[in-house]
């Protein structure tokens, strides 16, 4: 089956544009022209990956992407915005974006990013080897499969990217984690993301898996290095 990608866009001609870029590289395409019916689509259809405008009429693209998260689909978007428009990578990363592009891109440019997440996400969701799908730690518990943590009978959904830093964090247990080091290997090469994206995905975490995220118990920071992660959770210094 050919990769089936979701475009949410407005505007018919970058909509026309992309849908026969992506047809003519053996992509199935879905259109929607606004966020209510992107939305719709996105959770009821069979969707690989969703290209999402921010200013869409209706609903518009970050309250779609939190609304797809919070219902915890767990497929690839990617944030369309227009050049100028100020687009806001923390919000949009914390929402759950996986990329971003501003307009106008190249097709070339939307054909790799498509598939480079498409790579990422093709084995789904698996768990730390050795680890199962689900791992408990404190009073936390993480679902890898639904995408999804419960701590103290709260529960959250997880971005790919907090699930594959988490991830991280489990195989790396006990390690100081320098944040470059992080960077590089849970962000890989390329891309925009500095330092400080790291703090905001460990920051994001700490409120899903934290029973206190201000004291936290399992990712501590090492001071002017990066962080820790502690399953047995004692109090941190
Ligand atoms: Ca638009």
């Amino acid at each position: 089956m050919n990769p089936q990608i979701l475009i949410v866009e407005d505007e018919p001609l970058i909509r026309m544009a992309v849908t026969d870029a992506l047809r003519g590289n053996g992509f199935g395409v879905m259109e929607a022209t606004d966020g209510e019916e992107g939305e719709r689509l996105a959770l009821r259809e069979s969707v690989d990956l969703v290209l999402l405008d921010v200013m869409l009429p209706k609903r518009d693209g970050f309250t779609v992407l939190r609304n797809l998260r919070r219902d915890r689909l767990a497929v690839p978007i990617i944030m369309l915005t227009a050049r100028g428009e100020e687009f806001d990578r923390v919000q949009g990363f914390e929402h759950g974006a996986d990329d971003y592009l501003v307009k106008p891109f190249s097709m070339a440019e939307l054909l790799l990013r498509i598939r480079a997440l498409l790579r990422r996400s093709e084995g789904g969701a698996p768990g730390v080897d050795g680890l199962g799908d689900r791992v408990r730690f404190g009073d936390t518990e993480v679902d890898f499969a639904a995408f999804a943590v419960t701590c103290l009978e709260r529960r959250h959904g997880l971005s790919r990217r907090e699930l594959e830093l988490l991830q991280y964090f489990l195989r790396f247990e006990n390690e100081v984690l320098d944040r470059y080091r992080l960077l590089s290997d849970v962000w890989g090469p390329g891309g925009d993301p500095t330092v400080r994206t790291v703090d905001q995905h460990v920051l994001k975490l700490r409120k899903k898996i934290e029973p206190d995220p201000s004291a936290p118990r399992h990712l501590l920071t090492a001071h002017g290095v990066g962080y820790r992660f502690t399953r047995d959770g004692k109090a941190s210094q």
